[in-house]
């Protein structure tokens, strides 16, 4: 019997969106950073990635970057968060290409590398609107001026990323920004600036409805890779497989209870104050697992009639009247996870790890 809670990891089918992905992009002249962070540098997800074709990896942590390395990972390794002053000396040894938006950081990176004999390379972050990391439009080009007589690193590209803060959607127009400003850089400046990072799994929703300017010649892909989702446009992409990752939780609990709690009330463990419609008794799951374990709103009961109600920091509590399968203490079930609701899985301490293979 495998432990609970856990998440159940289809290998196979990540595989496969790897694939898809690559060969969909590889027709199009993009090439794909497969971004791994959602796994929490899960190296078996990392690997299925690799065996399906994409060789760039992109991770937002320096720790699961260090981490593919001393498992042997010599791929050419993007570091997506903006680097910290304080872990630049690791992020040169470990890192090819970093995502900056700060000439204080790149000069600091320059040094290092100088010191290290490496060449580390940078791509310079845009903001479109997103209002999250990069230089303004307005100020790209002085930006640029200065980063590229930077010696010690190499200014390969520019790059944007939206739908992560703000909100704010991939459009044609925000995305074309970076190709007014690629051809403004070898105007004015006489630079060929070669790789123009489009942006994320939000972007792909361009890439299907042949929306995406042409020019743009890298995706930097994580969610739509591992999970077969875009968040941002609340949609399953329909050629990849999904539900990729879900979790499991076992049943302590079977009672018939009221929907509506008796006695005074106050607020919950978490400072809310929750309410509750009456639908007078109704049968009650508890299942072992909560708030430490999962974002709990991104969870979605995979057996039909289960409703989730609610939960504390170890308890989850589901109506299941309207199942239609006769549940016993010790029984499992299982949901489906959003983006969130995976990174939060995969992260926690608390959540068993069970790999398998449909295929
Ligand atoms: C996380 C991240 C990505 C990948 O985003 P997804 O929505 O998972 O595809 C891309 N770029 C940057 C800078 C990121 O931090």
């Amino acid at each position: 019997m495998n432990k609970t809670p856990r998440v159940n990891i289809n290998l196979d089918n990540i595989e496969q969106n790897a694939r898809v992905l690559k060969e969909k992009c590889d027709s199009l002249g993009i090439e794909i950073t497969g971004v791994v962070k959602g796994g929490a540098g899960d190296l078996r997800i990392v690997n299925s990635i690799v065996a399906g074709g994409i060789l760039t990896l992109g991770d937002s942590r320096l720790k699961n970057i260090i981490k593919m390395r001393e498992a042997g990972f010599d791929n050419k390794i993007v570091l997506l968060r903006l680097p910290r002053l304080s872990e630049v000396k690791k992020i040169i040894k470990y890192v090819d290409i970093s995502l900056n938006s700060e000439l204080v950081t790149l000069k600091s990176l320059a040094r290092e590398a100088i010191k290290q004999k490496k060449t580390h390379q940078v791509i310079i972050m845009v903001d479109v609107g997103d209002l999250r990391e990069g230089v303004l439009v307005n100020d790209f080009i002085k930006f640029i001026e200065k980063a590229i007589k930077i010696d010690g690193i190499k200014v390969i590209g520019l790059g944007t990323n939206v739908g992560c803060y703000g909100g704010v959607l991939p459009t044609f127009e925000n995305t074309e920004v970076l190709l007014d400003l690629k051809e403004e850089v070898k105007n004015k400046l006489n630079y060929k600036l070669k790789i123009v990072s489009g942006g994320n799994t939000a972007t792909t929703k361009l890439l299907d409805s042949n929306e995406l300017p042409q020019g743009i010649n890298n995706l930097r892909i994580g969610e739509g890779l591992i999970q077969g989702t875009d968040i941002t446009h609340q949609r399953e992409i329909d050629y990849l497989n999904s539900n990729n990752i879900t979790l499991t939780a076992e049943i302590i609990e079977l009672k018939e209870k009221q929907s509506v709690p008796s006695g005074k009330t106050g607020h919950d463990a978490f400072g809310n104050k929750p309410e509750f419609k009456d639908k007078g008794i109704r049968k009650k799951a508890i299942l072992a697992v909560g708030r430490q374990d999962v974002k709990i709103a991104g969870m979605t009961p995979l057996l039909k009639g289960v409703e989730i109600l609610g939960a504390s920091s170890d308890h989850l509590i589901c109506d299941i009247t309207d199942t239609e399968t006769k549940l016993q203490i010790g029984n499992e079930l299982e949901f489906k996870l959003n983006y969130g609701a995976m990174l939060k899985a995969m992260t926690s301490p608390y959540v068993d790890k069970h790999y398998f293979n449909l295929l």
